[in-house]
This record gives C-alpha cells, structure tokens and sequence, in this order.
C-alpha cells in the first residue's frame, strides 16, 4: 500500500507520518514523491499565524471527498524544535482523523505510536498534572480514546499501589540477567536464543563471563553504596542449564550482590516448560526466588507444533502442578494472541485451560512479526487472524481476566503489532511483578549482565535515558566480556558520581 502525502516536504513529518500509516495498513509506505502512483494520495497544509496553527488534510477517493481540519494555539516554547513538535502534533492530528473517515477504523490509542503509554501519564502527573488535566491532554493531544485512558490510569494507579516509593527508586537499580540458551529455538523468536546443544560457543565458557560480570557489578554496586531492587533472569531460557549450573549461578549472586535480604523481587524464566525439573525447583527454592514463569503460549498443541516449541500441552500443565507442589506460590504465564492458525475459538479455549491453573500473574501478548523471526521470513507459512479478529480475542482476554480478579498492571505496545494494539500483564492484586513495572516505567537504571542483555541507564537527576547492550552471540561475548563489564563500571560512575562524593 503505497500513500503519497502532497503538500508537505519537510522531511522530518515523514517518520511519523508513516507511522501512523502503518497503524491502518500492512506493509504501507509513505511517501512525498508525487511523480509516482499511489493507492491513496493525502493533501495535507498547516500553517502557524496569530498564535495559532492551523492545519487540515483531505482525501478523494473516487466520488468520496473526506477532510479533516483544526486550529489549535500555540503553546509557549523555547525553540524552534519545540514549536515543531507542536506543527507535528497538529498535521498528525489531521492526517489520523482523515484516514480513519476514509477506512472506517478507529485508532484507540490516536496517533500516540510510542510503545510507552503509561510512561507519558506518570510523566504528566508527576508534573502536577491532576487526572483530569492530564486525561485531557491524553484526548486532545494525541486523540487517545476514553477507554485506552482508563486502562492506562488503572494500572498507574495499581503501580502506585505495589511500589508507593516508584518515583524514588531512582537511586537503586534492578538487574536483568540474560542467559542465551533454549532446549530449541522457536519459530517467531528474535531473543537471543541459542539451541543449548548447538555450535554457539559452551555453556560453561558463558557462564565464566556471567559469573565474571556478577562478582564485578556486586563489588561496584558494594563499594558505592547501592541496593538493588529486583532481579530478573530471562534469555533464552534461564532453567535450561543444569540444575548444578543454577545452584552455583544464585550462589554467586547472593555472594556477590550488597543486601541480597533488600532486593524485592527475584524472577527466573522457566519457560520452556520442558526445562522444568524437581532438582532445578528445589535450587529456585533454596534461593528464595521468588517468582518463576512458565509460558504455554497456547494450549492448542498444533500451534505449539507449528511455532517450534517441542514440548507439549500436557508437559506445561503438570510441569505447573509440580511447581505448585513444590511451594512455587507466584507464577507467571505468558499467552499469545494471533499465533499461526488461531482464532477466537483456539483462544477461548487456551483461556479455559487457563481457568484450571489459575497462576498469579497472566502476560497476554499480541503476536507481533518482529523483522528477524522466521515467521516474518516465511509469512506465508505462518496464516494469522485478521485484525478484527485480533480485536475480539483481545476483548476476551480483558473481560476473562477481569471476571476471574485479575488486575491489568503494565502495559506496552510494540511496532508491527497486529490490530495495532498493545500486551498487558495482568495479575492478582498484589501479586504484579516490580521488574515489569521498573522496566515499562523507566525510572530506574537496570543493569544487563550475560548475553544479548541490554542496560537501560536512567540518569538520576535528569531521567536521561543511556541503552548499552552486551553481545547477543554467546562467543563474541565469551570472548569481550570483561571489555563490556568495564564499559558499564564507566557509565555507572559517571551517572552516580554525585551520591557517591557525599
Ligand atoms: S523459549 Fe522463548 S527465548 Fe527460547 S526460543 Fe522460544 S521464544 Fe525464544
């Protein structure tokens, strides 16, 4: 689908412009050349005079003419970028309003495209914003819909609920640590995952580096007077080495990291559920980890079939009986909206499967064709539902979680997300996750250790935002990891350099 935009030609409307496109059509591109053919040709103009901007844009298709025009005031601004931030918001008001007369699709979330939603409205509250103020401005700036606005203040509020001290937690950090090993590796996956008995370089070489880096940000965080609030381990599939390697990975931890007794929360992915063993539970136990995470996905073992996962059904179910039984009392499970071959029907069903195990927490995902999966390669292959259908399993997923008290506590969108719509993790009350909630809400640094782990530095005092990713590929990072510890030690200093001098 190809939309030619006359009447504009400054190159910067162009990244948000096709942004909003791409909320309407699949593989659309935009574009300012009006010497090609289109499939839809946007006539877009604005104009800043006398405090206001003005902008409009229209469409004729065929004997179909729709338009779309607005005024708005100019707010205060200090420079010219800021002034064309606001020229962007008004001609992407325009361009959004006049697609959505011609297609007839709404776009609950407007034309917000950042993956952050809950982001922006803490921001606005915390700058004195009252909720009415700051729902206002959701509507009228962004043309966010009511109902996307009462979601987003339900789970600000049931953050603020969990971690009343979320706005100054900014002088501790959480940690992410990123093991790159699978039993298999799955058909739409884009994490570093490598087959654990694959040619990627050893496990026991990788677990060197980890330990390494472990040992050397514990003595950093030690020296420098800084608590950490929770840990996390993903991948990969954390519990896909030995029950031994994870005994002596959590004894290092403990060893190593200041006031293990203070850290909040201690998550470990095991979700394969073909990892899950009693030994590795009874490590997670000794540990006191607090919270693991077994992901079916689907309870349609077709699909599990189709995407690549080689386990089955019944593996995931008593895999959670066994943890269950083993004290395991906050599991999470994560759930694909949108896999290959499924529809409301298939999905109905993985949620009265759901029923049955009734797990803590619930992280209901929209399948998204991230560039690099197989499944993007082949699409294909792969046939999905359309985004009506998306739409209504989605709707599903919110009135089930809500019938069964569960509480939606994060949420984030993602780019080439079907329907255009957003993941949630829900969970009892009380029992969401604080690294979920760290991570959406930036308002920590996090610290990535092991492979392909991104750290996400967060200044202190200017909420700056510095990413630093280790090595995604297991022998690049056997081979550099020293080199990627000090780089962090770097920026660390650098960021806490004025609570480290008093
Ligand atoms: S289990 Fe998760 S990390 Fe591993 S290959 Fe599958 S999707 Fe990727």
């Amino acid at each position: 689908m190809k939309i030619i935009v006359k009447g504009l030609s400054d190159e910067r409307f162009l990244r948000p412009l096709g942004a909003i496109t791409n909320l309407f059509f699949e593989d659309s591109e935009t574009t300012f050349d009006t010497s090609i053919n289109g499939d839809i040709t946007v006539e877009i103009g604005y104009s800043v005079e006398d405090k206001l901007i003005k902008a409009y844009a229209k469409i004729e298709d065929g004997d179909n003419v729709f338009e779309e025009g607005i005024e708005k005031e100019v707010l205060s601004y200090s420079n010219l970028k800021e002034l064309f931030t606001q020229e962007k918001r008004a001609v992407s008001h325009v361009f959004v309003s006049v697609l959505q007369k011609q297609t007839g699709v709404i776009q609950q979330w407007g034309f917000l495209t950042g993956v952050r939603p809950t982001k922006l409205l803490h921001k606005m509250l915390l700058n004195g914003d009252s909720k009415d103020t700051a729902h206002e401005k959701l509507r009228e700036q962004y043309l966010i819909s009511s109902e996307k606005i009462e979601l987003m203040q339900r789970i600000v509020d049931r953050q603020l609920t969990m971690i009343p001290d979320l706005y100054e937690l900014k002088n501790e950090v959480s940690i992410y640590i990123g093991i790159p090993f699978c039993p298999t590796k799955c058909a739409y996956c884009t994490f570093p995952a490598y087959a654990i008995n694959g040619k990627q370089g050893s496990v026991d070489s990788f677990l060197g580096g980890l330990h390494y880096e472990i040992r050397e940000i514990g003595s950093w965080l030690k020296d420098n007077g800084i608590n950490i609030t929770t840990v996390y381990y993903g991948g990969g599939t954390p519990t896909s080495i030995s029950a031994e390697e994870m005994d002596m990975l959590y004894e290092e931890m403990v060893q190593s990291f200041p006031n293990v007794e203070k850290i909040r929360e201690i998550t470990v992915e095991a979700g394969r559920p073909d990892t899950i063993t009693p030994e590795k539970l009874d490590v997670l136990n000794k540990w006191n980890i607090d919270r693991i995470s077994i992901n079916p996905q689907s309870y349609i073992q077709e699909t599990l079939k189709a995407i690549g996962r080689h386990h089955t059904v019944e593996e995931t179910i008593e895999k959670f009986h066994l943890a269950r039984s083993m004290g395991m009392n906050n599991i999470n499970m994560d759930l694909i909206i949108g896999l290959p071959g499924e529809g409301v029907e298939e999905f109905d069903y993985t949620l009265s499967e759901t029923k049955k195990l009734m797990p803590e927490s619930l992280t209901v995902h929209t399948l998204s064709f991230k560039r690099a999966s197989e499944m993007t390669k082949n699409k294909q292959k792969y046939k999905v539902a359309d985004r009506d259908e998306i739409t209504q399993m989605m709707n599903h997923a919110t009135s089930w979680t809500e019938e069964h008290g569960y509480v939606p506590y994060y949420l984030y969108r993602m780019k080439n997300i079907l329907g255009n719509l957003e993941n949630v993790g829900y969970s009892l009350p009380g029992q969401e996750s604080i690294y979920n909630i760290m991570i959406m809400e930036e308002q920590q640094s996090i610290i990535g250790l092991g492979c392909g782990a991104a750290s996400k530095f967060v200044d202190p005092s200017s909420g700056k935002i510095t990413q630093f990713a280790n090595p995604k590929e297991p022998k690049a990072y056997n081979e550099n990891y020293i080199h990627y510890t000090n780089e962090k030690i770097k920026i660390l200093n650098e960021l806490f350099s004025s609570k480290i001098t008093h």
